[in-house]
């Protein structure tokens, strides 16, 4: 019975919509043939700007006059119910009255920060990362925004490039499932909502497979590798619903993403039958002329519009160039009519048309963003994305009855770097003092019988090494030390690429005079990227990789340290040990040839002066307590066609402390038409466990795990024998079974 009804809902729902968006349609139509051409440009033009907290805003008088005359359709980087608003008013000026969509790079949250994406990545907590997109919606919907340029879903396998900080790391699984997480929180229920802001998923395609690491280098891939590795999760953000999809800076294989139609119209609007719209990245169009992919600004709006970028951000050549064009009939009437469709399509389904100051509601703003659950949820994603990387002799979590803790570093009171590179900058909020420094955290949860003991160091950056008598003092009266070091808030991000991706400065001498006092030392490290830190690792008791928290950082590192929370994150990309060895990701393919040095598979490529083994696998991190692996079972030996294999564990917490497991499960295709990886994560769980606890872990495999783009461009699965890998990490392979497929 509730079957057949929750069929018929379904069905009713479908049918609602689809009514829906035939009004929608109508409406979008009838609209379209009131405007000229030069309204029409208007709506594929986007320009960002400056915006104040209260009285007038200073709007540049020359998109002041675009908007009133109808030549700016949607404006970037206007922030709080109060500027929104006075934008808005000079559209409704225009003579079409036709309401501005407001973007935002609202990326890791808007007032409330949320760890940096490739940290939420690390918690492997789908539900956690959608409800961190779901809270940044809701605030930055609050302040009037409609439009979110994230999730950035770029596979991204080189730590030197800073852009990885924003993205869902190495894995294509990983990251296809975090992206339609992150969509699916941005947008919420629907559009329309006045808490749902438009996903834009960025950026298609390619960018971070850049050459050398090297922000907005060039992108040279086999169309094999483009369509297995670094498509799906662009992919997958579609299917969740994305709304709109953003060009990417670098050209691929010799084309620029933002002149690229077989992105953009072979497979986005073509194959995957995108119905949303596409925005170039930020000027991305006119930059075509300095890749040498246009004569000029006007050849490289014809280039891009007929590629199929409907709206130009920032650059303006879509407003100087677009209707010379048309009446040139260098570019299709229909062609820009259609991109019109598509932005208008939006403004309808959110609403703007019916309330076009929806989104900007004073008092909602202000109760959203003062809202003490989304600081708990914050608290909450940043102590699940803390990385245990090592505890020697159980240093970890420290006693709460401490007497004298020592607490060392150039951040360890310094909360704002924390924020990471793309904190919104909220009106009226005081960064500085909005996140909580390792210090207040630490503070907040000790009681008075323990005395903490202070030394800054060093500095992030430079040589200075004045300080570090200073702080070895401080660590030898300590009964224990905590030593937070990393990379400054702005190191890692657009354009912060780093050929030395270590830790800045004097910090690694300032920890290894530390360690030198045989203390029992933990050592955070914050970063945006997986930094190369070879001596910390061998030689710091405890490790905890804190990344960038956000505005709770110093709350979750306390509850992670004193054991409040027991650390269950993983790492979302492999840590080198060696810059040279950049880069290098668990899923590679194997040679012919034996390696040269020590490693886990015997016939990787590697290097005579360096062991042959990551610093910390993809997949891997310890928690305060130890889980078992018992008892592998599928349910068959053999794979037919379409049907479903059951794979079955048992885990059991064996450790003292509750605690929570990322079970991975990773297979490889034995022989195939093309050579596959060693081993692709294609399944993960996490299980929670009382001490003592034992539960049943539950995988289901099917032809979709199997497939791969096959020698001839095809998404199949290929009959043979599969290993199958069930594993605490890429390199921890606690079971191992196989099992045959046939068509
Ligand atoms: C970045 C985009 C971002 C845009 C707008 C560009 O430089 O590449 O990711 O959304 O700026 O701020």
């Amino acid at each position: 019975g509730t079957i057949v009804l929750s069929l018929l809902l379904a069905v009713g729902v479908n049918v609602a919509h689809g009514t829906e968006s035939a009004a929608v349609d109508r409406r979008v139509d009838r609209l379209l043939k009131q405007m000229t051409l030069e309204e029409k440009v208007g709506q594929l033009t986007q320009y960002s700007a400056e915006s104040k907290a209260t009285g007038p805003v200073a709007i540049e008088s020359n998109v002041r006059d675009g908007i009133r005359s109808g030549r700016v359709g949607s404006v970037f980087s206007v922030v709080g119910t109060n500027s929104t608003r006075q934008y808005q008013e000079l559209a409704l000026q225009s003579r079409l009255k036709i309401p501005l969509l407001f973007g935002m790079d609202v990326i890791h949250g808007y007032k409330t920060t949320f760890p940096i994406p490739l940290a939420e990545v690390a918690s492997w907590d789908l539900e956690a990362i959608q409800r961190s997109a779901r809270v940044a919606a809701t605030e930055a919907a609050a302040g009037g925004i409609h439009w979110t340029f994230a999730p950035m879903v770029d596979i991204a396998r080189d730590p030197r490039w800073g852009r990885v900080m924003e993205g869902a790391g190495e894995d294509t699984y990983l990251a296809s499932r975090v992206a339609a997480a992150r969509v699916k929180g941005f947008q919420g229920r629907q559009l329309g909502d006045a808490d749902a802001v438009m996903a834009c998923v960025k950026h298609f395609a390619g960018y971070g497979a850049a050459v050398g690491g090297r922000d907005y280098n060039s992108v040279d891939m086999s169309e094999r590798m483009l369509w297995e590795t670094y498509l799906p999760p662009f992919k997958a953000a579609l299917d969740a619903g994305a709304s709109t999809f953003m060009t990417s800076f670098n050209d691929l294989n010799g084309v620029p993403a933002t002149g690229n139609s077989h992105l953009l119209r072979d497979i986005l609007k073509g194959k995957w039958g995108f119905t949303g719209f596409v925005v170039s990245d930020w000027r991305s169009v006119d930059e075509m002329v300095d890749h040498g992919y246009a004569a000029d600004n006007k050849d490289a709006a014809r280039i891009a519009l007929n590629a199929g970028v409907d709206m130009d951000m920032q650059s303006g050549v879509y407003q100087g160039n677009l209707v010379q064009l048309v009446r040139e009939k260098k570019v299709k009437l229909a062609d820009v009519d259609d991109a019109v469709r598509r932005i208008l399509r939006k403004k309808f389904e959110l609403g703007l048309f019916e309330d076009p100051y929806k989104f900007s509601d004073a008092e909602r703003e202000r109760q959203a963003l003062n809202n003490p659950e989304h600081r708990k949820a914050a608290r909450d994603i940043a102590a699940k994305s803390i990385v245990l990387l090592k505890n020697d002799g159980a240093v970890l979590p420290l006693s709460k009855s401490v007497r004298k803790l020592a607490l060392i570093g150039p951040m360890i009171k310094q909360g704002v770097e924390n924020h990471g590179f793309w904190s919104v900058t909220v009106p009226g909020v005081d960064y500085a003092h909005q996140a909580v420094s390792t210090w207040d955290g630490i503070a907040a949860k000790l009681g008075k019988d323990t005395t903490l003991l202070y030394a800054k160091g060093s500095d992030i950056d430079g040589e200075d090494r004045s300080g570090f008598a200073e702080a070895v003092r401080v660590a030898s009266e300590a009964d224990a030390v905590v030593i937070e070091v990393g990379e400054r808030w702005d190191a890692s991000g657009e354009s912060r690429s780093r050929a030395n991706p270590t830790l800045p400065g004097g910090q690694e001498d300032l920890i290894k005079a530390i360690v030198a006092t045989g203390k029992p030392v933990v050592v955070m490290i914050n970063a945006g990227r997986p930094l190369v830190f070879d001596w910390v690792a061998d030689h710091a008791p405890a490790i905890l990789y804190t990344w960038w928290l956000g505005s709770e950082a110093g709350n979750a590192v306390a509850d992670v340290l004193f054991g409040d929370v027991n650390p269950s994150a993983k790492l979302p990309m492999t840590f080198p040990r060696s810059v040279g060895q950049i880069p290098i990701y668990y899923n590679h393919f194997n040679t012919g040839r034996p390696a040269p040095t020590p490693t886990t598979t015997e016939w990787v490529s590697g290097y005579i002066d360096l062991v042959n083994l990551p610093r910390f696998p993809f997949g891997f991190g310890l928690s305060y307590t130890t889980f078992r692996y018992d008892d592998l079972r599928l349910d068959r030996e053999t794979l037919r066609g379409n049907d479903k294999l059951q794979v079955r564990m048992t885990l059991t917490n064996t450790g003292k402390a509750a605690g929570e497991e990322v079970v991975q499960l990773y297979l490889r295709d034995r022989v195939a038409s093309v050579v596959r990886p060693v081993k692709e994560l294609k399944g993960f769980q996490k299980v929670a466990l009382a001490p003592g606890e034992t539960r049943t872990v539950e995988f289901t495999i099917d032809k979709e795990s199997l497939s791969f783009f096959n020698s001839a461009l095809r998404w199949d699965a290929e009959p043979g024998e599969f290993d199958l890998m069930v594993g605490a990490s890429s390199d921890d392979i606690r079971l191992r079974s196989s099992f045959q497929y046939v068509r």
